[in-house]
């Protein structure tokens, strides 16, 4: 499906953008995604007919946030950002970054732990946004455990009960994984994580530098990052060994991944139930 006029129409008239080329560039899961050529340069740009009226106002807000961090981790720049306007969709323009064959994942770990040392005083961040395309709530917490039980794990278990993916016997799990939380994640201050770590949102660039694509930033416990990348069978070695370079893992870390994995497990239940919904399910029951 070619981009939609409405939508060339506006890149011409409100951002001057002289479009002579346009293709459908893959990998997207959500929305419809294309590369743009102009007279001004190469540009990606996202669209999604069904998507709520701020989806992609929080996904650029996330991806200057991972920006203003200043790590050496490479965030496209936002061009534009526009609401849908009646029959035209909303969009999100950004740079065009030409993807490597390969790159440097150890600088890529690295640089993520220098992202990871952006803090603030709370848990969250002063605005909510979404996770793929479900809502993601965050607000401003003293405790991460809170923010964790509150933010993350309950409002997806509330979708999932609503909607019947899951049955509400296993509270008594979760209420009893609950109390252990405390005694199993090391204490932390707030870091700005990627929030939606897996494989598929990030990418090498020509020059082998690490780019973060399609986030879900929030003020978190940094190892949510890392068991999310764990999440489909983990990184390159490099990445972490990257990492360990500038912030080695408290102990224990391997055993709490798919603690902090209920999040991302369970937002795969409500999108797409399943296997997911046996595998969170074997996994609270444990409890
Ligand atoms: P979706 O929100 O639909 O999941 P993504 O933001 O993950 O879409 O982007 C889909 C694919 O497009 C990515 O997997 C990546 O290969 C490519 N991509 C994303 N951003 C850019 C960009 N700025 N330049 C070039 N390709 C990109």
């Amino acid at each position: 499906m070619s981009l939609p006029n409405s939508i060339k129409n506006i890149l011409q008239k409100d951002h001057g953008i002289e479009i002579t080329n346009t293709s459908t560039a893959s990998g997207g899961s959500i929305n419809r995604a294309y590369r743009i050529t102009a007279k001004q340069g190469e540009f990606f740009l996202k669209y999604n007919s069904s998507a709520p009226n701020d989806f992609f106002e929080k996904e650029a807000h996330g991806l200057q946030e991972l920006k203003r961090a200043g790590s050496r981790l490479k965030i496209p720049e936002v061009i534009a950002v526009s609401k849908p306007n009646g029959s035209i969709p909303g969009f999100l323009l950004m740079e065009w970054i030409e993807e490597g064959r390969s790159g440097d994942s150890q600088s890529f770990g690295a640089e993520l732990a220098r992202l990871h040392q952006t803090r603030r005083d709370s848990f969250g961040l002063d605005t909510d946004n979404y996770i793929g395309s479900l809502y993601q709530q965050n607000g401003n917490y003293d405790e991460w455990i809170d923010f964790f039980v509150e933010k993350r794990i309950e409002p997806q278990l509330k979708l999932a009960f609503d909607s019947g993916k899951l049955s509400s016997g296993i509270k008594e799990n979760w209420n009893r994984l609950v109390n252990q939380l405390s005694d199993m994640m090391p204490p932390c201050r707030p870091s700005l994580l990627h929030g939606d770590l897996w494989g598929g949102n990030y990418l090498f660039d020509e020059g082998g530098t690490a780019v973060l694509i399609d986030p879900a930033v929030y003020y978190g416990h940094p190892e949510m990052d890392l068991a999310f990348s764990k999440m489909f069978g983990g990184f390159d070695r490099g990445f972490y060994e990257g990492y360990e370079s500038l912030t080695p893992l408290e102990p224990g870390f391997s055993d709490r991944v798919p603690v902090y994995n209920m999040y991302p497990l369970l937002v795969h239940v409500n999108l797409f139930g399943g296997h997911y919904t046996s595998q969170f399910q074997r996994f609270l029951k444990s409890f």
